[in-house]
């Protein structure tokens, strides 16, 4: 089967023929039909080889995957060949306190993710370990569906808890409209009566916020910190979602967050909020999310199913996943890359 895989540090991913894997005990071979690329594949691929800590290479990429399901190992139940699924990304233990929750984005052991930790979803074919980590899709088509596992799922983990404060009259930051920040305006939209502002450093993205909804949506420079603050009435952003995670998106969610606020981190990077008695509003407090639980993947499918999230997506034949990762990397995706193997 055909696979893309990051094989040489530093290097560009590649499509490559690779054995098809056998379903063991309890596990599922799931067809391939969809496989998003997420922004985080390009912080595997750009971690230097004495900091990587993710599975030894050649790793097949992808963590959002979508498929049919094509064999059950011996004595696994609970599906059917031929059930269209998504497979959920976080593989966490299945017994500790969060994954009792279905939380097992939050497992006490870590989480063992495919196409970080073990062969991803950028293939004809993978393996999913346990019946628990597909949620069915039903009659939804994969393509525009298979992002919702982590494009959707993280946003979607990230607004819930603040849902409560996003009440009419407040307002909420998105910082980064791409893959995750896109969907999280619509979640905004969707959810809540809040004043949504977005900004992203290319202008397509600023354009995009606007036509999903975004009340205001303008170029993340060094005079959006003010422009937040004129258009809240000097208040700020009573949360802010920072879907970058560096250093300049770090200070200006720092610098933006209103009394009281909220300030919620989703970007992997370097940036950092410091927390402080000098250095925040009162009351604010910071929050540092890691993708969402299995019942919240259920939430968002049921989201997309009655149209009040749409994942706007760039659809890549396997032959061109590389160029997907090329684009990604570049800036220039609209949305979400999709790769259909
Ligand atoms: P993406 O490349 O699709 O989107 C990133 C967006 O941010 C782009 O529109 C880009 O123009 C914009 N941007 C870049 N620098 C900016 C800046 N300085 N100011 C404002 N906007 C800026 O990426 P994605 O797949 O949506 O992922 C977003 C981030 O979230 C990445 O860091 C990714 O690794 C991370 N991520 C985190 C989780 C989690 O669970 N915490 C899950 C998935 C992705
Ligand atoms: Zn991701």
């Amino acid at each position: 089967m055909r696979a893309l895989q990051y094989r040489e540090f530093g290097a560009r991913p590649e499509v490559v023929e690779i054995e098809r894997p056998v379903p063991g005990a309890g596990e599922v071979l799931v067809r391939m039909t969809a496989s998003g690329a997420c922004h985080s594949d390009e912080f595997i691929m750009s971690t230097p080889a004495d900091q990587y800590v993710f599975a030894p290479l050649p790793l097949t990429l992808g963590h959002e995957g979508a498929g049919e399901v094509a064999e059950l190992g011996p004595g696994t139940t609970g599906v059917e060949v031929g059930d269209s699924v998504l497979v959920y990304g976080p593989w966490g233990c299945g017994v500790c306190h969060s994954c009792a929750q279905g939380a097992e984005n939050n497992c006490v052991d870590g989480i063992s993710a495919p196409g970080i930790h073990r062969p991803g979803t950028m293939a004809e074919y993978m393996i999913v370990d346990d019946v628990r980590h597909l949620v069915p899709l039903g009659d939804l088509d994969p393509i525009p569906s298979v992002s919702l596992t982590d494009a959707a799922l993280t946003p979607y983990h990230a607004i819930k808890p603040s849902l409560p404060a996003l009440i009419p009259g407040t307002t909420a930051l998105v910082i980064g409209v791409g893959g995750l920040g896109h969907v999280g305006v619509q979640l905004l939209k969707a959810l809540t009566q809040a004043t949504v502002i977005a900004v992203d450093i290319n202008p397509a993205s600023i354009t995009h916020a606007l036509e999903l909804g975004a009340d205001h949506a303008f170029a993340s420079d060094t005079a959006a910190a003010e422009r937040v603050r004129e258009l809240t009435g000097g208040r700020g952003a009573d949360v802010v979602f920072d879907f970058v995670g560096a250093e300049p998106t770090a200070a200006l969610a720092q610098s933006t967050v209103a009394i009281a606020g909220q300030i919620v981190m989703v970007g992997v990077s370097t940036g950092a909020v410091t927390v402080g008695y000098l250095t925040v509003p009162f009351d604010v407090s910071v929050r540092v999310v890691n993708w969402g639980s299995r019942a919240e993947l259920i939430e968002v499918v049921e989201l997309a199913r009655r149209g009040a999230i749409e994942i706007a997506v760039e659809e890549f034949a396997m032959d061109s996943a590389p160029e997907a990762y090329e684009r990604l990397h570049a800036g220039t995706i609209r949305g979400r890359a999709v790769v259909v193997p």
